[in-house]
């Protein structure tokens, strides 16, 4: 007896390039109504595009799958933000965050089930790497919370890729996911209002700078020196300091980009003054800002975070520097929806093996 989907076997169109969508008797509008349904209107399923002609609607419904999860948990914040718990149709579960902010509504997506990086701060590298995520699951993750949340999709304008997963080692599907958002044809999204979070793979990034596409790109460097960063990064060990150092440089140059660096500040392990130091030499000539993240403490966490003043004396120092820093207060801990956090919560911890 199969313990899957056997939906999954209908393929999801979300996965196709929006140019070779279906169309009805070759009406190139019959696609562009399709498109309009999916990414302005949101529709989740083919009955709802009304305008369509019913049996076209019932020969796609037999073609093609919408919708990529089997089922969908929301899990409030107090500060109004959401944890989304996805269940793909074979059974593998990935998260994503709805963040509502005054002028903005943000969506934190994730490209992998868990993560093969392994960081020892984060709660996803503790549940091992389960799979990529196809570009459709990636996408339909923001179109599934403008649904729940109710409103068009159209109306998030902000996404950052720093949820489950490394995403430039999924680098073609997130790439495919990441045209297709600032497609004019789909959601039309600057793709400067698009972040791309990397623990640091020089090569990937090089490449990353030839795409044309001016993202933002942020880097969890959370170390300015090897040892430390091999203690907490287990990836750290293949990538030289120097060698992504450089890689931002050239990224800089083809994107004219500032780059953001990713700090989460963890109590005597790379909250010393002279790490801050050292920080600020390393990222001399690099125009970045660095968001120090206060640690949000997990179940089973081998670290603690810095206090308060540990991570202002810190900002100090780096201040001094002339280093553009500010501390990033992580939304969503009492949903286990900050950053670090992800690990779908109930479930066991080292699910998946290490990569
Ligand atoms: S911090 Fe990012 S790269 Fe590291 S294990 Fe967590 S999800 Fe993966």
């Amino acid at each position: 007896m199969r313990d899957t989907d056997p939906s999954q076997d209908i393929p999801c169109l979300l996965d196709e390039p929006i140019e070779d969508w279906p169309t009805q008797d070759g009406k190139a509008y019959r696609r562009s109504q399709l498109r309009t349904w999916v990414f302005q209107q949101g529709a989740g399923s083919f009955d709802e595009m009304t305008n369509l002609p019913a049996a076209w609607r019932d020969e796609l419904a037999g073609a093609w799958r919408l919708d990529p999860f089997a089922s969908v948990e929301r899990f409030p914040s107090r500060d109004a933000s959401v944890r989304y718990l996805f269940t793909l149709h074979d059974g593998r579960r990935t998260e994503a965050v709805y963040m509502p902010y005054a002028t903005r509504k943000t969506v934190c997506i994730s490209s992998m089930v868990g993560c093969p990086a392994g960081c020892t701060f984060c709660a996803t590298g503790a549940l091992g790497f389960g799979r990529n995520l196809t570009r459709g699951e990636i996408v339909a993750q923001i179109l599934s919370v403008a649904r729940h949340e109710g409103f068009p999709p159209s109306e998030i304008r902000n996404v950052v890729l720093m949820g489950m997963g490394e995403a430039l080692l999924n680098y073609d599907e997130a790439l495919a996911a990441i045209r297709m958002l600032v497609d004019p044809a789909t959601l039309d999204m600057s793709p400067r209002r698009i972040t791309l979070s990397t623990v640091g793979l020089p090569k990937h990034i090089v490449r990353l700078a030839d795409e044309g596409l001016p993202l933002t790109l942020a880097v969890s460097l959370h170390a300015p020196d090897e040892e430390t960063r091999r203690s907490i990064i287990p990836t750290a060990h293949a990538h030289a300091l120097p060698d992504i150092v450089a890689s931002l440089h050239t990224w800089q140059e083809a994107t004219k980009r500032r780059v953001s660096i990713e700090y989460t500040m963890l109590a005597g392990v790379n909250d010393h003054l002279w790490q801050a130091n050292a920080l600020a030499g390393l990222l001399k000539g690099l125009v970045s800002h660095v968001n120090l993240i206060p640690f949000n403490d997990w179940s089973g966490a081998p670290q603690k975070g810095s206090s308060r003043e540990e991570i202002e004396a810190f900002r100090n120092r780096l201040e001094r520097h002339g280093v553009s820093v500010s501390v990033r207060f992580s939304r969503g801990q009492d949903s286990g929806a900050a950053c670090g956090q992800l690990s779908w919560q109930e479930t066991d911890r080292g699910a998946y093996a290490r990569a």
